[in-house]
């Protein structure tokens, strides 16, 4: 038996306590997905799927339990080995794509990359062959604005896939789509599954959660059934493209160590800066007159104090006293 890549064990959350009434969110949530698994974890609002995705993806923490990733207790990471794990083992998708307003579609894909400390040459080729795979390569210079809800979403997805996005988080990635975007979106994350990637999809939506291998129902933050249980073979049909956990925790190793984005994010950094005043020219106009108009009237008072103090230092002297 493999060792799984996701493993949770009784993991719990809850919120509040002290001065609030406690909120038990999860109440032992006991789960194990391995490499080339397209699960779907599916619940009504409220259920919890959202926390339980937050903590998959080591975005939070549980109040109890044990979460081990590709063998390793992630209660035990320091956080340079998190940080790897958000940046590259997970690839997130959001039902309301979180794209940056004032950066491109392409500037949108290579945000992750400029983290990683990505070289700007590879970031850029890497970023136009995504989104030229996911049908948008007419696209690269449009700004989310200019691009409709199906569109944004599949930025998101290059997005995730940017650092390699061996796990696809996807939080009701149809959610504010159409049926039509919403079926095209997944189909590329169907795609994604059978080329080895792990694709976790949470939905409300039975029928989206259909097209998954394995669905899970979580309902109060219990899970109360899972189709893997039901048929186990299904589960083990992994593909022989995943990435397995002993590869995982290698990269891991290794990954965590040659940190050292610091140079690309402080460009970036400035670039952004830049580029939000240059679309803002008029805004930027106003500031700067503000800013001139605020340093003349410091001149001009100093100056007026300076003038008047010579005028009264003269009258005095006039007097015939210094
Ligand atoms: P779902 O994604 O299934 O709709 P969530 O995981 O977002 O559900 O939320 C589950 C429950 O946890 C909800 O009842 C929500 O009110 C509660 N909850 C979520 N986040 C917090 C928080 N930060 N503080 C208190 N309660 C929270
Ligand atoms: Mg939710």
């Amino acid at each position: 038996m493999q060792t799984p890549l996701i493993d949770l064990q009784d993991i719990r959350k809850s919120y509040g306590g002290g001065d609030s009434p406690q909120v038990h969110v999860l109440r032992g949530i006991d789960l194990s997905i391995h490499a080339g698994e397209f699960v779907a974890i599916v619940g009504a609002s409220g259920s919890g799927k959202s926390t339980l995705m937050n903590i998959l993806g080591c975005l939070d923490r549980p109040t109890s339990g044990e979460y081990r990733f590709a063998g390793e207790n992630v209660a035990g990471l320091d956080s340079d080995e998190l940080a790897w794990l958000r940046r590259e083992a997970f690839g997130f998708v959001f039902q309301g794509y979180h794209l940056i307003p004032s950066g491109s579609a392409q500037e949108n894909v290579e945000m992750p990359a400029i983290y990683a400390g990505t070289p700007a040459a590879e970031r850029h080729a890497r970023a136009a062959a995504l989104l030229d795979r996911l049908g948008l390569a007419s696209r690269t210079g449009n700004r989310p604005h200019q691009l409709s809800g199906g569109q944004q979403q599949r930025v998101s997805i290059a997005r995730a896939l940017m650092n390699g996005g061996h796990i696809i988080l996807a939080d009701e990635p149809t959610g504010a789509l159409d049926s039509h975007s919403g079926a095209e979106v997944m189909t590329l994350l169907d795609e994604l599954a059978s080329q080895g990637h792990v694709v976790i999809l949470i939905t409300h939506d039975r029928e989206v959660a259909a097209r998954a291998k394995r669905i899970i129902e979580i309902r109060d933050g219990l899970i109360i059934s899972d189709s893997a249980h039901d048929n186990p073979d299904v589960q083990t049909s992994a593909n022989p493209g995943a990435l397995q956990a002993v590869d995982l925790r290698k990269r891991l190793s290794e990954g965590a160590e040659a940190t050292g984005a610091w140079k690309g994010e402080l460009v970036d950094a400035v670039h952004a800066a830049w580029r939000v005043m240059w679309i803002n020219k008029f805004r930027t106009a106003l500031t700067l007159l503000g800013i001139i108009i605020g340093v003349a009237s410091v001149v001009v008072m100093l100056a007026v104090g300076e003038g008047s103090k010579r005028q009264v230092m003269a009258q005095m002297g006039a007097f015939g006293s210094n």
